[in-house]
């Protein structure tokens, strides 16, 4: 007998649970580098920029109970926000299924192995600076957070180990 479909892809995003929602989130970062939105046209620029709470190195938040107590524009993601944002990168797990897609296989929910987003080439992790450091937001645009990396397929031999329970930044 096959085992039953994930709850990603039988639930809609209301109707999970506090777990498995915080357990969409893959780890990346992503959404925790400062964006820029241009007046004239609107358009949406990531840039390497990571808060000043990023891990830059783990790609976690190094305080994340009190992340919106310490960086008060901190957008706390509900099945709500998510219908109102539009600037979570294209390999968000959140944003992946709610545009109706299956989660990649570097998914720690996939793959069983929390590193797999590191490895995959998805997370932010030894490529961001803080902003502590950067100056100006105009010298760091980059567009590798909006993108999906291509070329770094499912390697021979990664498969679901144990599901792990991630924390959304
Ligand atoms: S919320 Fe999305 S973009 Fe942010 S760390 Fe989690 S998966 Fe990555």
């Amino acid at each position: 007998m096959s085992a039953p479909p994930p709850f990603w892809k039988t639930k809609t995003l209301d109707q999970m649970t506090r777990d498995e929602w915080e357990s969409l989130c893959d780890g990346c970062g992503r959404c925790c580098l400062h964006k820029l939105r241009f007046e004239d046209t609107g358009d949406l620029a990531f840039t390497n920029v990571a808060c000043r709470l990023l891990d830059l190195s783990t790609a976690r938040c190094r305080d994340y109970a009190h992340r919106r107590t310490r960086v008060p524009d901190c957008v706390n993601l509900t099945p709500a926000t998510l219908r109102e944002i539009d600037w979570l990168p294209p390999t968000c797990g959140y944003r992946v299924v709610k545009e109706g897609k299956d989660l990649a296989w570097w998914h720690p929910l996939v793959s069983g192995d929390p590193q797999t987003v590191h490895t995959a080439g998805i997370s932010v992790s030894g490529r961001a600076v803080s902003e502590r450091q950067a100056g100006p937001l105009e010298h760091h645009i980059a567009d590798w957070p909006g993108r999906t990396p291509r070329g770094r397929g499912k390697p021979a031999g990664a498969s679901r180990k144990q599901k792990q329970k991630e924390k959304s930044p």
